[in-house]
């Protein structure tokens, strides 16, 4: 790509370091925010700037957060004693999305693949096990994907909280909600079967 202004150059040359972002696209976000007002591209790059410099994380469940502890750990409306074990800050967000969850959460950071070098020690998983023991958690709640990844990071915090008094469990895998048995995959449709619920509970929710 031929660029007349070093300057342009250098903003397209930024812009497509983004992840899905090509040269052609992004010449086309720099162009459009040139035809904006100039406060426009101000808000965008202080947003940019704030995110960078003043986002912490929650002391407490290690969630994105504007002050020490996040607003989900802060609030006097949530159940303590339940905490949901989930790998980053996108599952806390869908969690909180379904508006069916009134406990708190721990994010770990990612989950143990030796494949791409992430060890246990890399995860938040020492401060998860001093919850349980200083906080009076009583059930824990495995939310990692169902991969190898996801469950060995479940057995291996299962290990660590010992014989801690905690109960665990974790979310239910199954078939989707409108999905066609004969479509479901294997693996999914036996686990359906080892996991079923009572039908009681299936008419309640
Ligand atoms: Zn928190």
């Amino acid at each position: 790509m031929n660029f007349s202004s070093k300057i342009l150059e250098e903003a397209v040359s930024q812009v497509s370091q983004l992840p899905g972002i090509g040269k052609r696209t992004a010449l086309r976000l720099v162009l459009h925010l040139m035809r904006q007002p100039e406060q426009n591209t101000d808000l965008l790059t202080d947003a940019l700037l704030k995110m960078r410099h003043d986002l912490q994380f929650c002391k407490q469940c290690h969630n994105v957060s504007d002050t020490d502890l996040c607003e989900i750990c802060a609030s006097h409306n949530r159940d303590e004693t339940i905490v949901c074990v989930v790998e980053d800050i996108r599952d806390v967000m869908a969690i909180e999305n379904t508006s069916q969850y009134r406990g708190l959460y721990h994010v770990l950071g990612g989950k143990i693949s030796p494949m791409d070098g992430v060890g246990p020690q890399d995860l938040k998983v020492a401060s998860l096990v001093t919850r349980v023991k200083e906080q009076g958690v009583k059930e824990i709640i495995f939310a990692l994907s169902p991969t190898i990844e996801g469950d060995t990071t479940n057995f291996y915090i299962f290990k660590q909280l010992g014989d801690l008094e905690v109960n665990t469990s974790t979310i239910a895998r199954g078939i989707a909600v409108g999905d066609e048995l004969e479509f479901a995959d294997e693996v999914t449709l036996g686990r359906s079967i080892l996991h079923r619920v009572p039908y009681e509970n299936s008419v309640k929710n």
